[in-house]
């Protein structure tokens, strides 16, 4: 294999299941060469089987990073820890992640998972210390049925391109516009694609974890039951991705709602000429403490978090967690500003009041609704694709807002203004769980929002509980319904976060 440093070189694989034999030796040597612990698999062997016993088939998948010519992991990576190389490797670099496991949200693929000895992302470089040499990859070297083609796709002599050119050749989920670079000849949809087989517990030698909801559900033992003649999987990994954005992530969402919230309503009342008197210090301080609950969220939830910092030092300015990191620190400094004015009892002007105001409303809707982008940027999840996700959660965030200020303000307007609130809210998430989807893997993430125990925690946590009664409960007189009213809107809010969060990362990704 030649290294080149030209621009104009893109690497790639061809896996042609025609000689595979499904050995998992590439595993094994790409284990070795990378001296990666067992729990990480950068390349691994996907079998499919077919039929009903005698008449069965079985076939081997070689799956691993697609080293996409549009990769959504580099771009959301916020430390340039994944990058791409000229040569059309997608390459990464330990030593800057900061464990965010954003770029494991953005594949597609599920090819990223955390090294747990480093704490750091890692996955398949196509052995780019080996190519600098004019080495092939481990797995390639290895594979004693040559199933396993590398080289320059963009080189017509090369034999992958001539492969690629001559053959039927496949690849996985083409539909996510990420330009996979990893070729299948004879590559079966049954692998290719997730949601095409059955994925049951049992497996060819063992049992797994139920950490994937599958959809279409089979009872253990059924696998080899007559009616299991369709496609399943024998023998996989563990799914990888499912929580790896846990509760810290969806809680996260919720302090920034209150951060954003609860500045936003009082001074946007004020601009309105609707002066809603003792809510704006109170709305600073509470901003204040749910900023600095949500900095601990996001910095507990990194693997490597003595890094945090790197967000705001090592910038990839496309990563969205980047940008929201500066949103929320200017977001941050200008409260800081107005909670000093209103501690050494200065009066601003009117003109430098009503600016100082505008500033930290613009940053308070950035701050409450740029994660609506970086979940947009998790390729990996299409129920997070909507480009409505941003005004979601800043109608969110004014519903929160507004929550926070009930009980304390007798303005006849004012419940009125929550109860439209709430009702936008709600047209929002039945859209989100019941509308129509784009895909089939929305329509899956949905569906088990809207089932089991999920499903009771939707409809009677947060549409009935955490909309409709509040609707009614605030026009009540007197503070323990407003009280009330307020506590459900929030936990409606809060529950609702939490799921939407949750349910896309059960979707299996391989
Ligand atoms: Fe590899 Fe996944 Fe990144 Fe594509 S998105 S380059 S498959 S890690």
């Amino acid at each position: 294999m030649t290294s080149t440093d030209s621009a104009s070189t893109s690497y790639g694989f061809v896996i042609d299941n025609r000689r595979c034999i499904g050995c998992h030796a590439c595993t094994v040597a790409c284990k070795s060469e990378h001296e990666d612990p067992i729990q990480v698999n950068k390349t691994w062997v996907s079998y499919i089987e077919k039929g009903v016993y005698p008449d069965t088939t079985r076939q081997f998948h070689v799956m691993r990073c697609n080293h996409c010519a549009d990769a959504p992991c580099v771009e959301i990576c916020p430390t340039a820890c994944l990058t791409t190389r000229d040569d059309g490797i997608v390459d990464f670099d330990p030593g800057r992640c900061i464990g965010c496991k954003a770029c494991m949200q953005a594949c597609p693929y599920d090819a990223i998972t955390i090294n747990p000895d480093s704490g750091t992302a890692t996955k398949c470089n196509y052995c780019a210390h080996r190519v600098e040499e004019s080495r092939e990859p481990a797995c390639v070297v290895v594979c004693p049925a040559e199933a396993i083609v590398p080289g320059d796709l963009n080189d017509p002599g090369s034999k992958i391109a001539k492969i690629v050119a001559s053959q039927d050749v496949s690849v996985r989920k083409p539909e996510k516009g990420t330009l996979p670079k990893l070729y299948y000849v004879d590559g079966d949809a049954a692998a290719l694609q997730p949601a095409a087989s059955i994925r049951t517990r049992e497996t060819l030698w063992g049992e797994k974890a139920p950490d994937i909801v599958d959809d279409t559900p089979v009872a253990e033992g059924q696998i080899r039951s007559a009616a299991a003649g369709a496609p399943r999987r024998a023998y996989d990994i563990a799914q990888r991705h499912a929580g790896s954005w846990g509760w810290k992530v969806s809680a996260y969402l919720f302090t920034k709602s209150i951060a954003a919230g609860a500045f936003l309503v009082p001074a946007l009342a004020t601009l309105a000429g609707l002066h809603l008197a003792g809510t704006h210090l109170v709305g600073i301080v509470v901003a204040l403490l749910a900023l600095a609950a949500t900095g601990v969220l996001l910095v507990s939830d990194l693997k490597r978090p003595e890094r945090f910092l790197w967000v705001l030092l090592r910038p990839q300015w496309k990563s969205w967690l980047v940008r929201g990191a500066y949103i929320i620190a200017g977001y941050s400094a200008i409260l800081l500003i107005m909670l000093a004015l209103f501690l050494r009892g200065d009066g601003l002007g009117a003109t430098s009041a009503t600016v100082l105001a505008i500033i930290g409303c613009v940053l308070a809707a950035g701050t409450a609704s740029y994660s609506g982008w970086l979940f947009g940027q998790a390729k990996g999840r299409d129920l997070w694709q909507s480009p409505l996700v941003p005004l979601h959660l800043l109608v969110q965030a004014m519903v929160v807002g507004m929550a926070l200020f009930l009980p304390m303000v007798d303005a006849t307007w004012y419940p009125q203004v929550f109860a439209v609130l709430l009702a936008v809210d709600l047209v929002f998430v039945v859209q989100d769980v019941w509308g129509r989807h784009q895909t089939a893997d929305a329509s899956r993430a949905a569906k088990l929002m809207r089932s089991g125990n999920w499903g009771v925690l939707l409809i009677a946590g947060s549409l009935l509980a955490g909309h409709v009664v509040p609707m009614f409960l605030c026009f009540s007189q007197g503070t323990a319904p407003q009280v009330l009213a307020a506590i459900l809107a929030g936990a409606g809010v809060a529950i609702y976060e939490h799921l939407w969060v949750a349910a896309p990362q059960r979707v299996a990704l391989a």
